[in-house]
């Protein structure tokens, strides 16, 4: 899953194709079916009964197996795995830390290449499931240098600072993870014609069902499969408006377990596309050429304070905060955003901030519900896919803790706040 480079946004594409869905009728033998599907819709080529063969093998007493997972330079997930002792594997605080080499990852240089892994927050291993009473486990950590300081990529380190102290707020988060799926070419979004376009323009795929609208289903519930036996609190998911295209929800999580829960969930979304082999990228815009919606990360936002009575005047409050530093947020939700951020495509402009009730082209929505409560919470539409939650909700944290009287802001289509 790529974050960054942009070498894989298609510069151009030839104009649309008729043919929709890659016809099949001409393989004959399963192997050069495998071939196609392996080329075209995903599917795994791996003999599941070759894999069952080694899963049913049984683990050693009291042994389990720990997957240390953290983020490296590029803000992608990478792991390891060790064995511990059960007793061990109970609480992130009797796991040991461990260490991995930084010169590989380009998070430290070759003469002093340890990095040490601290495990922040445990999960269950859907990947590796066991039918005696013990569970092997995923470990999100963190990184640190030896001598006790956050690594510069430690964004976990930065956002628990924002946090703290602040057990009061109550603050939720509700993380929208879009993501784009394709072969494994990584060119061909899934369900596009080969080096070109779906014939149909964006419409029947959001939501929707059939073989010529949508495309990676089986990805996205596998997906969601996992992600709840993992303890991972995923609440759902819906195909998205471009074709191959998919989001599922993160939330409502709790300060900076939402930073742990999405960032766990980007690794369970990068395996399970190992196992259907398809490749998944975060790129906020990865079709660049035509009417083609991006991807993004829209951070759903509460305190206490604004889920009780009143609270939809702490909300503003909190939005007017935001506004005054539209800038400082942009710069750090994401790389390739401004391709995003057009005012098109059910996004507002990057350097307009706004907000409006129910309104999908502002920076921040205030739902329906909320305006007619009078209380609940807002969307901050403007964090792209690839936004590292650990600094969204840390930023969005330390600026609406600011004590400061915002400036009021007029929302969109009104003349008064
Ligand atoms: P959208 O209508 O923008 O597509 P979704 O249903 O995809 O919204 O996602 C909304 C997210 O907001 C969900 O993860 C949901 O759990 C979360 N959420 C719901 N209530 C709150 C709240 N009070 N505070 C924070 N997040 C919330
Ligand atoms: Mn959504
Ligand atoms: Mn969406
Ligand atoms: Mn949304």
């Amino acid at each position: 899953m790529k974050l960054s480079s942009a070498t894989f946004v298609l510069a151009s594409i030839a104009t649309s194709v008729n043919a929709f869905a890659p016809s099949l009728t001409s393989s004959k033998s399963s192997t050069a079916l495998n071939l196609i599907l392996q080329k075209t819709t995903g599917q795994s080529p791996l003999d599941p009964s070759v894999i069952s063969k080694y899963d049913s093998l049984a683990y050693p007493d009291g042994k389990v197996l720990a997957e240390y997972v953290w983020v490296d330079a590029d803000g992608n997930t990478r792991s390891k795995t060790r064995t511990l002792d059960a007793s061990k594997a109970e609480s992130v605080n009797s796991l040991p830390k461990w260490n991995f080499d930084g010169s590989s990852t380009g998070q430290a240089p070759g003469d002093d290449s340890e990095v040490i892994l601290r495990p922040c927050r445990i999960f269950k291993d859907p990947f590796r499931p066991r039918s005696d009473t013990l569970d092997n486990i995923l470990v999100m950590c963190d990184t640190w240098t030896p001598a006790g300081e956050p690594l510069e990529t430690n964004a976990r380190a930065v956002a628990e600072k924002a946090f703290d102290g602040h057990d009061d707020e109550e603050i939720w988060f509700g993380m929208e993870q879009e993501f784009t799926l394709f072969n494994l070419d990584e060119r061909t979004p899934l369900g596009w014609p080969e080096g070109g376009m779906p014939s149909r323009p964006q419409g029947p795929y959001y939501c929707s069902v059939g073989p010529e609208n949508s495309f990676g289903r089986h990805i996205t519930d596998a997906l969601y499969k996992a992600c709840l036996y993992a303890g991972i609190d995923i609440s759902g998911t819906n195909g998205e408006v471009m074709p191959g295209q998919q989001e599922y929800q993160v939330g409502p999580c709790v300060g900076i377990d939402a930073g742990d829960q999405l960032t766990m969930s980007r690794y369970i979304l990068q395996r399970v596309c190992e196992d259907f082999q398809v490749y998944c990228t975060l790129h906020p815009k990865p079709i660049v050429d035509g009417d083609w919606n991006g991807a993004g990360m829209h951070t759903n936002v509460s305190t206490k304070k604004m889920r009780e009575e009143g609270g939809l005047k702490v909300i503003k409050e909190a939005i007017y905060k935001l506004g005054a530093k539209h800038q400082e947020h942009i710069a750090v939700y994401g790389t390739g955003n401004e391709l995003r951020l057009t005012g098109l495509h059910e996004t507002a402009s990057i350097n307009q901030f706004c907000f409006g009730v129910a309104n999908r082209g502002a920076s921040i929505r205030i739902g329906r519900d909320t305006e007619a409560e009078g209380k609940g919470y807002f969307e901050d539409r403007r964090p792209a896919s690839n936004a590292d939650p650990y600094v969204v909700s840390g930023k969005i944290m330390s600026t609406i803790m600011e004590d400061v009287e915002p400036e009021v802001i007029v929302p969109m289509d009104k003349s008064e706040a």
